[in-house]
């Protein structure tokens, strides 16, 4: 079904007049009910505190927050520590930038060190520099995001299991603190963050396809031309933890039925954002240093990529309207290379959890309208940028 025009009324009520660029839910399910998530969407952004405030004529820009991995060895000193360091480069980042919205890239928490009921407790943290700030976000899923809690091995080596002694953390959030060992669910973690953010553009996706949850679309819109978006911006969860890590033939399904749905001629530029990257992404892998015309600074890992691919990068190569897919989980890359005409991009390890010492940093994307362009570049903690690189 292509997009009726009263969806594009519903968009153009007053409320974007005081908006110079709006970002609106557009579809979250297959089908037809994409008329209603818009309603709902506009009317939460009505609030007064939720506007997303862009200069005339000024880019969009996103920062791209990946691999936090909030929440490892709460019961010790150093892991509290690693998560202020990780509010400390998101801070650091969104001061020198001051992107438009910002996209969590997947293994916010880290839930296989969490014993609590709750883990959203720490994805609530990780939120915090971003919501404090004013800042609209979406989130994508990690495979860590949901894991169960895994015991430390050196619990075992004393004599005896020591009783374990769930943490107290200080946050505001009321998440519940009993001990947990089998993790919190996909859906727990986002409808916790749903009902508890005016800011969040996160959605649990299509029922059809849980346990992946984190499947949908944004769409940019300028408020001088509202009837064509920007660009869209397509969510999916790469799986792991508690299920494969792959991108099902259900989510390739989705995609395309989506996608040929609400851009039927690929007018609107598009781009995608998941976890664990596609196998693809080893096809184009710099071999030792990163060389023209791949983009980046550290190439210090293999790619390690999802378990099988499904048919997803078949639809994105022969979409014309895709530029460039983003993810995270590999720590010690942060290349962009291209595959045929997409670009396969690393963001940047943002978090002091989760392996590697790289400095950190985040992957900044600026998207411009006339003539479209996606620039990116990665700033570090220490302000410096590198990698800049055009996308399109
Ligand atoms: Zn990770």
């Amino acid at each position: 079904m292509a997009p009726s025009l009263s969806n594009l009324t519903i968009l153009s009520l007053p409320y974007i007049s005081f908006l110079l660029q709006a970002i609106v839910l557009a579809v979250g399910a297959s089908g037809h009910p994409h008329q209603e998530h818009l309603q709902t969407i506009v009317q939460r952004k009505t609030t007064p505190e939720n506007h997303i405030r862009i200069r005339a004529g000024a880019p969009f820009k996103i920062a791209l927050f990946a691999d936090l991995h909030f929440g490892e060895n709460a019961w010790t000193d150093w892991g509290p520590q690693q998560d202020v360091r990780s509010i400390k480069v998101m801070s650091s980042v969104l001061d020198t930038e001051t992107p438009d919205f910002v996209v969590y890239l997947g293994d916010v928490i880290t839930a296989n060190n969490i014993p609590i009921a709750n883990a959203s407790l720490y994805w609530d943290q990780a939120l915090s520099p971003t919501r404090s700030r004013g800042i609209p976000w979406a989130s994508v899923f990690g495979n860590h995001d949901d894991a169960p809690f895994v015991w430390p091995i050196e619990w075992f080596s004393a004599p005896g299991i020591p009783q374990l002694v769930c943490p107290v953390v200080n946050s505001s959030y009321s998440g519940e603190l009993e001990c947990s060992f089998r993790g919190t669910s996909r859906l727990a973690l986002m409808k916790n963050e749903m009902d508890n953010n005016l800011l969040s553009f996160s959605r649990n996706g299509p029922k059809d396809l849980w346990p992946g949850i984190s499947n949908y679309v944004l769409q940019v819109l300028s408020v001088e031309t509202p009837q064509t978006p920007l660009v869209y911006l397509y969510f999916l969860d790469s799986g792991g933890g508690t299920y494969p890590e792959v991108i099902s033939s259900a989510q390739v399904e989705w995609f395309k039925r989506l996608s040929e749905e609400i851009n039927p001629d690929s007018r609107v530029p598009e781009l995608i954002f998941w976890h664990i990257p596609s196998k693809a992404y080893k096809k184009v892998a710099p071999i030792f240093r990163i060389r023209q015309p791949c983009v980046g600074s550290i190439n210090k890992e293999k790619v390690a990529a999802q378990e099988a691919e499904m048919g997803i990068m078949k639809i994105l190569v022969e979409r014309p309207s895709i530029k460039a897919v983003f993810v995270g989980h590999n720590h010690g890359l942060d290349w962009c290379c291209p595959y045929r005409k997409v670009w396969l991009c690393f963001a940047r390890h943002t978090g002091y959890g989760g392996y590697g010492n790289w400095p950190r940093g985040s992957r900044i994307l600026e998207i411009n309208e006339d003539p479209f362009s996606v620039e990116s570049w990665i700033r570090m903690e220490d302000g410096s940028v590198h990698s800049k690189v055009i996308l399109t």
